[in-house]
């Protein structure tokens, strides 16, 4: 790959996220000489954690697991000496229907799904065999799910389970959400979940660790501002920290962040990737004294009216114990991210979800709560339309030595740090590491 003149040496990653740090991690191993520049005050980006209690386990701000097939999250975690804390299980993991949780995890709750008839059951099952046995999405390309799943597993079926998660998700997004992207959910995901025990914040920890010891830079704290070419192929970035000269730049960031931090990239490349929305996401996490749902772990609400679209009770997967006997509730969703849920604080959120937890639980009070935290994040979920694959840029851009690598090109999958580290890899190799 072109470096830029002698001088200008080492490679900037911008964000210090799954993917700017496993990026950065096998640069550095292979003796590049890597800075990365994060804005936040700690590593991790979207699956970052903060600690539960003091010097506790760490909590993820947005409710995080992996699935048996992100082989590249688990190999990465083997690498890392981490795999002894990786911790497999089936929690219960159901879809709120008329105020009732089922579970919907395997074919024969699929078959004894009281709330379709039979006929409908079938061909539910039906469809979600045929998702589960093709090896691509090639076939349903150019199709969106909201034409696909009524055609392929009944209006009905679509109506009661599919209609209302995709709603729930996407807004007003959706009718166009691309059929690929339902394969990549169903296809791809396992009932049986992983979770780091300890938090996954520690492969972060553990790369930004890994980085310095191989002579890399992690700058927490540090905004990039701008990224300009110079006239000797070198790439001038301006951060909160400075402004230095690099060989080599990797963005990490949204299409969008790093088309404003970049001016000189052309109409012509802004015009194709430019494009296409995102949602940002939101998390009130409440630290109970006893547990909400019972036995389940994830509850996605499709009634209407919840203000919230997943409640996410994390100890019925990983025991209280391990937190200090909290019950730890996550209460998210994906908004537009000006939506005034972004900045309402915790106790203004916790006033307002609390009528409808005790729709979950009607001996619910505010007296279980003994702490409660909120999370929002911008750019948290790419809004995957029927033309979205078109808009992937490629890791290469018109400004020589300016790369990007970001969580917008997943697809069909839906974005994951298993995706992440899966780019990282990729891109890693091609530079060369
Ligand atoms: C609600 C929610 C639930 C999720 N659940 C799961 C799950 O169960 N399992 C799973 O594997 N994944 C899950 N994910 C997805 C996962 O968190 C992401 O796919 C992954 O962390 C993306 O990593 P990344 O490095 O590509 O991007 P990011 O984590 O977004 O990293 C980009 C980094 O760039 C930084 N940045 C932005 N602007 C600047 C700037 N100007 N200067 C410097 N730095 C900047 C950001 O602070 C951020 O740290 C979930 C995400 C959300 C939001």
């Amino acid at each position: 790959m072109d470096m830029a003149s002698a001088g200008t040496a080492g490679t900037a990653i911008l964000g210090g996220g799954a993917l700017g740090l496993t990026l950065a991690y096998r640069l550095a191993r292979a003796g590049e000489r890597v800075v990365v520049m994060e804005r936040e005050p700690v590593v991790g980006g979207l699956a970052a954690g903060f600690r539960v209690g003091e010097d506790g386990p760490w909590l993820e701000k947005f409710y995080h697991h992996l699935f048996r097939t992100d082989t590249d999250a688990i190999a990465l975690i083997r690498e890392l000496g981490l795999a002894d804390k990786l911790y497999w299980g089936t929690p219960n993991t159901s879809l709120l229907i008329g105020g009732t949780p089922y579970r919907l995890d395997g074919p024969l709750p699929v078959l004894t799904f009281p709330r379709l008839p039979i006929h409908d059951r079938l061909r539910l099952a039906f469809g979600l065999a045929v998702l589960k046995a093709l090896p691509t999405p090639d076939l349903l390309e150019g199709r969106t799910a909201a034409d696909w799943l009524p055609r392929w597993m009944g209006r009905r079926a679509y109506e009661t389970v599919w209609e209302p998660q995709l709603r729930g998700k996407f807004g007003a997004y959706a009718g166009e959400i691309a059929a690929p992207w339902m394969w990549g959910r169903i296809h791809c995901r396992t009932s049986s979940l992983g979770y780091l025990r300890g938090g996954f914040q520690q492969i972060y920890e553990a790369l930004a660790a890994g980085i310095a010891a191989h002579d890399g830079a992690v700058r927490l704290g540090t905004a990039v501002e701008s990224i300009r070419p110079e006239a000797d192929g070198a790439l001038r970035v301006v951060s909160s920290a400075g402004d230095e000269r690099y060989g080599r730049v990797v963005s990490t960031l949204a299409p969008r962040l790093t088309l404003r931090l970049a001016p000189d990239l052309p109409e012509s490349y802004r015009a194709r990737y430019e494009w296409g929305a995102a949602f940002g996401a939101h998390c009130l996490i409440l630290a109970l004294d006893r547990p909400l749902l019972k036995d389940v772990y994830w509850l996605s609400i499709t009634d209407p009216d919840y203000p919230f679209l997943a409640a996410v009770e994390h100890t019925n997967y990983i025991p209280a114990s391990e937190y200090g006997g909290r019950h730890l509730l996550y209460l998210g969703n994906y908004l537009p991210m000006d939506h005034p849920t972004m900045t309402a604080t915790p106790d203004a959120l916790l006033a307002r979800y609390s009528p409808h937890l005790r729709r979950l639980n009607p001996a619910f009070s505010r007296e279980w709560v003994r702490e409660c935290w909120g999370f929002a994040a911008p750019f948290a979920q790419p809004i995957v339309t029927l033309d979205y694959k078109r808009h992937i840029p490629p890791h290469e851009t018109p400004i020589p030595n300016l790369y990007v690598a970001n969580m917008f090109q997943v697809y069909p999958q839906d974005r994951g740090q298993n995706y992440s580290i899966q780019l990282a890899n990729t891109l890693a190799a091609r530079l060369g590491a």
